[in-house]
This record gives C-alpha cells, structure tokens and sequence, in this order.
C-alpha cells in the first residue's frame, strides 16, 4: 500500500477537509433534545484534528451521523457533536448549516479555526457517490485528509468520489494506525500468528476465514459459528445455533484448513438462552440443549494457543456473552489475548465490550473503531476509500 499520510503534507495556511467518523451513538432526553451516549468516536479523530490545527491548517470536519435517507432531520443533526468537540478541542468549533451550498461557501475556516459541516447523509448524493455533489465538496479546500475508517468499505462521495478533485489526498492518524495494524496482522505478521473469530454466523466470516486461513499459523473459532463445523465433522450439536446451508461450505473449510483449525471440544449447554440460566458443562452436546458458550477445556487450549503467539488477531465473541455467565469464555479470551504479549489487533464491538469488561485495553496493541471495514480488511477486500488514497 502507498499512500500519503497528513505527516507528509504542508497544511500551514490551507484548509483541510477531514472526513471523520463522528457516527456517535445519540438519544434523546427528557427535554427531547438529542445527547450524545458516547463521544469515542469524536476522541478518536482528536489527534488528526489536532494535528492539523497545529500546523496552521483551517479545518473542515464532515462526516454522515444515523441514516437519514436523503433528507434533512433535526435528530440527525451533527450539532451536538459541534458542542461536544468544542469542550474536547477547548477552541470554537462552528457549526454548518448543511454541507455544501452558499451557507457553506461563506463560512469557510481561517487557519486554525474548525467548522464543522452538516450530515453529509442529508444529500442522497452522497451515498450514490454523484460527482458533482463530489466536486462541490472537494470545492471547499485545499487538502483532503480521510480519517474515518469505518466509512472506508464505502465508496460514497466524501470517502471516494471527491478524492479525484482534490490536489493532495492522504491518510488521517487514525487511518494510518489502522491500516498499519491491519495491514500487519494479514500480510506480515510476527509469528506464530493466531486469528480468533467468534460470533453467530458462518455466513459473515466466510471470505474472512478463506483469507485468514492463508495467513495464518493456527485459526480458533468459537462462538456459534463453531457449530455449523462441529456438525460438518457429524458431531451432535442439539439445539445450537447451525446453519444448515453452510455445513457443506464447512466441510470443504475444514478439509482445506487441516490441523491450522481449532474447534470447541467442550462446552456449556442450556435449555434456554437466557440471563442466569441452568447450565451444565458437556463435551457431548445433548440433542435437547443450546450450547451458548465454549467450556473450561476448550478455554484452557485456545488460551493455551494464543500465549504462545507473537501477532493475535480478534472478531467475534466466543459465546452469547449479553447474557452472563455466559461472557465467561469470551471474557477469558480477552483475558488470553492481553496476557500473551503478542501485537493483538481486535476489530468488532462485542470483543471490544469483552475487552473492556475484563479490564485489559490498554494490554491491546490495536481495537479497530470500524466494525464493517475491519471485517472487509480482513477478508482481503480493498476498501474504495483506502483504493483511493493509494490512487
Ligand atoms: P456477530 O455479530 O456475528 O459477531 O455475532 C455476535 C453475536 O453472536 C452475539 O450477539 C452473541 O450473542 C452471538 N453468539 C455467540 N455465540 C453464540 C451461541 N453459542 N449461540 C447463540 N448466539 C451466539
């Protein structure tokens, strides 16, 4: 990959237009007025921002919030963030009207002055990545610097289209952290390098687990998504959650994958999934009961894997870990994961939720902050927002 980072452009006295990822989640109060539940995503983007400020930029900010299909909506306005990274940055943060338009035009940014523009969802335009909306935007400065990962598996106008009419394009410090760790973890990672992945369905992770599967020295998968495989080898799997569509997809995975694969051997089994249900340990899935978590042994054996790895990588709980106890092997996992030493790169935000529930983020080299785009990452498909920057 080669592409520009914002360390590598001149941004004193131009004016940057950051595509940031300032999709927070919002609710509204009492008051009906919309708050923000949690400005992580608006912490994220700090540094880049800061950067640009102080190497005497201007900064325009965009990003989409929700998804309000084409059209104006208050609920969906971008202002409360306004507010919010006003207090983080401690400096004005003006507040667009709209996006694009004369509103715009006449607000832009002097040198360290930040204007923070509105929805970019608001125009259907940006979503059918519509040039012209690209080129009114690319319109509003000198550099463009994308930041927003976790838009990067889109290629809509201000991920993609408008790079084309921008003198400079470059990665942003969050970006460049993510595609560094990525980047990593699936072309050249210290070994032996493990993936973990979890979560409900084959069917999400499939190309991810072809492409994992020829990078990596050993693939561990828990979750429901283990028995859809366990059923492929013809064991019982009772009630569990098995896509049955996917069983013949399994074999051939297995097959191809060999010894590289690891599966649950035991595992906790209910009745019914739910908070504090009964549950037993078992090895043998009986064919009344939900197995909802991976058991102590197979606890101890993945663990016992990812402590001798050198690179971890991470998607997907290892069970129905809302509902306690059946967050333990997950919460262990995230436990395995930290104390391994290893560069562990973690994408998905129920690992996130893990991790953060055993108290070991700071042990994680990397916790990606997109979802989707971390999973296209890892199923090797290049990101349009990511293409365009090489470009
Ligand atoms: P995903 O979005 O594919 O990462 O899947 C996450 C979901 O998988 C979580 O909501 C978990 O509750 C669910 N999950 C994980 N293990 C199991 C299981 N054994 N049975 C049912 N659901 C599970």
């Amino acid at each position: 990959m080669s592409y520009l980072s914002i360390r590598d452009l001149d941004l004193k006295g131009k004016r940057v237009f950051i595509r940031v990822d300032f999709n927070v989640p919002l609710q509204k109060n009492p008051q009906g007025m919309m708050e923000i539940t949690s400005d992580k995503r608006i912490q994220a983007s700090l540094p880049t921002i800061q950067y640009a400020l102080n190497h005497g930029a201007g900064v325009i900010l965009a990003s989409h919030l929700g998804r309000p299909k084409g059209k104006p909506n208050a609920d969906m306005s971008l202002q409360p963030v306004a507010a919010r990274l006003q207090q983080l940055l401690q400096r004005p943060v003006k507040m667009a009207p709209d996006c694009v338009g004369s509103s715009v035009d006449a607000m832009k940014p002097a040198p360290g002055e930040v204007l923070l523009l509105e929805n970019l969802r608001f125009h259907a335009e940006e979503e059918k990545n519509d040039p012209a909306f690209a080129q009114k935007l690319a319109a509003l400065c000198d550099l463009y610097v994308n930041d927003a990962f976790g838009s990067a598996h889109r290629a809509h106008a201000s991920t993609e289209g408008m790079i084309k009419y921008v003198p400079r394009a470059a990665a942003g410090l969050l970006m460049e952290q993510e595609l560094k760790y990525l980047g990593m973890a699936t072309t050249n990672p210290p070994r032996p390098c493990v993936a973990i992945l979890g979560g409900a369905k084959v069917s999400d992770k499939i190309e991810v687990i072809q492409n994992l599967g020829k990078v990596v020295d050993r693939l561990v998968i828990g979750g429901a998504m283990a028995y859809t495989f366990l059923r492929a080898q013809g064991l019982p799997t009772g009630k569990s959650l098995v896509e049955e569509d996917k069983i013949e997809l399994a074999r051939e995975l297995l097959a191809s994958l060999g010894d590289k694969l690891l599966l649950p051997v035991d595992h906790v089994v209910v009745s019914e999934i739910a908070a504090g249900a009964t549950y037993e340990v078992v090895r043998r899935i009986p064919d009344d009961k939900i197995a909802v978590d991976i058991g102590p042994a197979t606890i101890a054996e993945f663990s016992r894997v990812v402590a001798g790895a050198k690179t971890v990588i991470w998607n997907g709980p290892m069970g129905v870990f809302e509902k306690p106890p059946f967050d333990k092997g997950t919460v262990a996992l995230a436990i395995a994961v930290a104390d391994s030493g290893a560069v562990s790169v973690v994408g998905g935000g129920d690992s996130e939720k893990a991790i953060k529930a055993a108290g070991v983020t700071a042990r994680i080299s990397h916790v990606s902050t997109g979802g989707g785009a971390s999973l296209e990452f890892l199923a090797g498909v290049e990101l349009p927002g990511v293409a365009a920057l090489n470009r």
